[in-house]
């Protein structure tokens, strides 16, 4: 069919292992890219620019806003989040799924911009664990902690925004079940227009005699 990449939206609350899921995708399959967002926030120990975030200053990043380098940003926990235009226009035309691990704000803005868009929102089995996850990361201050606890319950506001839950019990299960949902995605009618209407010219023109 259509030789065009799924646009995928990735979210969850923080803590539910998105990261590692991503990184089991992009091992696991070679028609996936994950873009690589900018941000103001500070670099994590170990975290490299231009492998987990562009780091940018806030004058730069809004810059960039100006310039309209981001196809969308979003004000996270007091920080800028964006995602850069260019790498995610190129993989999609390059046939690639793209995947964007962005927050909610972000996620409306994608389905606003690109109605095929597939949503999916990741969750840990159950929210003792996802507290575990979270404070046990031991990077962040409780402040930081509490802070992101309480942007969960806003986002779980919008679950029924998106169109498939991830449950991140088993890591390669969820893997295995994110791929086929994509794949599944990759096939349907609305994301397949063009494939489809040159299916219906050939067979007019046949029953028509032309062919
Ligand atoms: P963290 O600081 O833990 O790396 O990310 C905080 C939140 O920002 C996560 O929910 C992550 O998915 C989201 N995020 C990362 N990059 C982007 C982006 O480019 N745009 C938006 N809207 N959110 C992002």
């Amino acid at each position: 069919m259509k030789d065009k990449g799924v646009l995928i939206v990735v979210s969850g609350f923080s803590g539910a292992g998105k990261g590692t899921l991503m990184n089991r995708l992009i091992d696991e399959y070679n028609n996936y890219a994950l873009s690589i967002s900018a941000t103001t926030r500070a670099p994590r120990p170990g975290e490299e620019d231009g492998r987990e975030y562009f780091f940018l200053k806030k004058d730069e990043f809004e810059k960039r806003i100006e310039a309209g380098g981001f196809i969308e940003y979003a004000c996270y926990c007091d920080n800028y989040y964006g995602t850069p235009r260019d790498y995610v226009e190129k993989q999609l035309k390059a046939g690639k799924n793209v995947v964007l691990e962005i927050e909610i704000q972000g996620a409306m803005k994608i389905r606003q911009q690109f109605p095929t868009a597939l949503l999916l929102f990741v969750m840990p089995p159950d929210v003792a664990e996802l507290k575990r996850r979270l404070t046990g990361r031991g990077t962040e201050s409780p402040e930081v902690v509490a802070k992101r606890l309480n942007r969960a319950v806003e986002e779980a506001k919008g679950i029924e925004e998106y169109d498939y839950i991830l449950i991140n019990d088993d890591l390669e299960t969820c893997v295995k079940n994110m791929h086929e949902i994509v794949e599944a995605a990759r096939s349907t009618p609305y994301r397949n227009e063009e494939f489809i209407e040159n299916i219906r010219e050939e067979l007019e023109a046949i029953a028509k005699g032309e062919k």
